[in-house]
C-alpha cells in the first residue's frame, strides 16, 4: 500500500476520471489503508497499558517521551514544549455511607478534581438535596452536605448539549454550597447511564468563599439517596477523602511536524489532548484523539502525500486540569511571526464511529468545507455544522484561522467519561479507525484545496 497516493495520482491521470471521482479514489484509499492496518489502534492500545496519564503524573511524562520516541522514528520532526502544570493527587480510598440510625450503606463516589480533603475520620451530616440553581435561594444549607442532584437531560439527541445543561453543579456546586453556610458537597456523576460507576472531572472554588469538600457519587447512588431523603429528611451523608494539592511541577506539549514542500510556514495543527483523568486511562478521553491525530499525519506520510503547508501534531499536556498546554501554546504562536496557523483540527469527542465535523469559522467556509461532504458521505459522516471546535484549539481562535473539531457518535461517551470505564475495552478498533481517516483525508483536501487561504484576505 505503500506510496498509495503517488500511484493513484499517476494512474488517474492517465485514465477519464473526474476529478470528483479521483478524489472519492483518494479517500478510498486512505480509509481502506486505515482499516486494513489500524496502527493507530495498537498505538491506543499501547498507550492505555501505560496507565491513566492525569496531568503532573509521571505516566503523563512518561507517555508524551515513548511517543516522541515514535514518532521520531517515523519521521517527523518532533519538540518537546515545557508546561507548568497543577499537581493535585488523589487520596488512597475514597468512600461515602448513606447513614440512618445505625445503619450505614456504602455508596460509590469519587472526589472532584481539586477538591479539598475531608477532616481526619470523615466528614458526616445532614443533606439537601437540590435539584436546580435558581433553588438554592430558598434552602438553608447552614452545616449541611448539599447534594445536586441535577440530571443530564435525556432529551436532547446530542449528549454533548444534556453534559453541558448538568455540567455547572460540577464546576460551580462548591462555590454556591459554600456561600449558603454547606460544609460539603455531593453531586449526581455526569453520566448518560444509571451504574455504580462515579465520574470525576474538574471543579473551582472562588478566592472569598470557603472551601469545602467536593465528590462525585455514582448515579446508582445518587438516585438511592434521593429516595432514602424523600422518606427520611433526617438521614446523614459520611464523607471520607484524603486528596491533596502539592506543588506544582513541569510536563509538555508533544508536537510533531511534517514539513511542508511549499508553504512551510502555513501550519495546519492536528491535534488532542494527552492527558486524561486518573480513575481509568482515558482510552476515549483523549487517547483516542491524541491517536487520532498521530494515525491521521501516520498515514498521509506513509502513503507518499507530500501537504504543501506544514501539518502539525500537538498533543496538548493538561487539558483536564486548566489547559495549561494549550496556553502556553497558543501565546508561544501568537509570539512567533514566523508561522502563520491557517487551520487547527482537534479530536476530543471519544473513538466512535465518526459522523461529521464541527467548523469554527465564517459562514462562508463553513459552506466551503461544506462542498466536501459528498466525498465523506461513503463513510457515514454528513453532519457538517458551524459550532465549537475544540478547548484546546479553541485557545488559537483569530479571524484569520479555521476551527475544526471532529464529531464522533456520542450516545455512549458520557457513560464512561472521566471514569473507570474509560479504558481500551470500551474502543472498537474499527469505529475509532475511522476517526483518523477521517483527519487524514480533510487534511488532505483542505491542503490540496488551499481551504482558508481566502479566509486570511
Ligand atoms: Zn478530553
Amino acid at each position: 500500500m505503500k506510496k498509495m497516493f503517488i500511484a493513484l495520482f499517476v494512474a488517474y491521470s492517465l485514465a477519464p476520471l473526474s476529478a470528483q471521482d479521483q478524489d472519492a479514489a483518494i479517500f478510498k484509499s486512505i480509509y481502506s489503508q486505515a482499516l486494513s492496518e489500524q496502527q493507530g489502534f495498537a498505538w491506543l492500545t499501547e498507550l492505555c497499558s501505560m496507565g491513566p496519564r492525569f496531568a503532573g503524573s509521571e505516566q503523563a511524562t512518561e507517555s508524551v517521551l515513548y511517543f516522541k520516541e515514535v514518532m521520531d522514528s517515523l519521521g517527523f520532526e518532533t519538540s518537546l514544549q515545557a508546561v507548568k502544570v497543577p499537581r493535585w493527587v488523589r487520596g488512597p480510598q475514597e468512600k461515602a455511607w448513606l447513614v440512618q440510625g445505625i445503619d450505614q450503606t456504602e455508596m460509590a463516589v469519587t472526589a472532584l478534581g481539586g477538591s479539598i480533603a475531608t477532616p481526619e475520620g470523615g466528614l458526616k451530616a445532614e443533606v439537601i438535596e437540590i435539584k436546580s440553581f435558581e433553588a438554592l435561594d430558598s434552602l438553608d444549607l447552614q452545616g449541611k452536605i448539599a447534594f445536586f442532584n441535577i440530571e443530564m437531560d435525556p432529551t436532547y439527541i446530542s449528549t454533548g448539549y444534556a453534559y453541558g445543561s448538568a455540567v455547572k453543579q460540577r464546576w460551580a456546586g462548591a462555590i454556591e454550597a459554600s456561600k449558603r453556610g454547606a460544609i460539603g458537597v455531593v453531586i449526581r456523576s455526569l453520566s448518560s447511564s444509571i451504574n455504580k460507576y462515579p465520574h470525576t472531572g474538574s471543579m473551582a472554588y472562588a478566592p472569598d468563599v470557603k472551601r469545602i469538600p467536593a465528590a462525585a457519587l455514582s448515579t446508582f447512588d445518587a438516585e438511592l439517596l434521593s429516595k432514602q431523603l424523600k422518606q427520611d429528611p433526617d438521614l446523614q451523608v459520611k464523607l471520607d477523602m484524603a486528596c491533596e494539592w502539592q506543588d506544582s511541577v513541569y510536563s509538555y506539549n508533544l508536537i510533531a511536524d511534517y514539513r511542508g514542500s511549499e508553504r512551510p510556514e502555513e501550519i495546519i495543527v492536528v491535534s488532542g489532548h494527552i492527558d486524561s483523568w486518573e480513575l481509568g486511562t482515558g482510552a476515549h478521553d483523549d487517547g483516542a484523539g491524541a491517536m487520532h491525530a498521530l494515525e491521521s499525519i501516520y498515514l498521509l506520510k506513509e502513503m507518499g502525500f507530500k501537504p504543501k503547508r506544514t501539518v502539525r501534531l500537538i498533543w496538548y499536556m493538561n487539558e483536564e486540569f486548566g489547559l495549561s498546554g494549550a496556553r502556553v501554546y497558543a501565546k508561544a504562536a501568537k509570539a512567533d511571526d514566523s508561522e502563520r496557523h491557517v487551520i487547527a483540527i482537534e479530536s476530543d469527542g471519544g473513538g466512535f464511529t465518526p459522523k461529521g465535523f464541527s467548523i469554527d469559522a465564517s459562514p462562508e467556509m463553513v459552506t466551503r468545507i461544506k462542498d466536501f461532504r459528498s466525498l465523506f458521505e461513503p463513510y457515514g459522516i454528513y453532519q457538517f455544522s458551524k459550532g465549537g471546535s475544540g478547548a484546546d484549539i479553541g485557545q488559537l481562535k483569530a479571524d484569520d484561522i479555521v476551527l475544526i473539531g471532529l464529531r464522533p457518535d456520542n450516545h455512549r461517551y458520557f457513560e464512561v467519561h472521566h471514569s473507570q470505564l474509560d479504558n481500551i475495552s470500551a474502543v472498537n478498533a474499527r469505529e475509532f479507525t475511522l476517526g483518523s481517516a477521517s483527519l487524514a483525508a480533510l487534511i488532505w483536501i483542505m491542503d490540496r484545496d488551499d481551504v482558508c487561504i481566502s479566509c486570511t484576505k
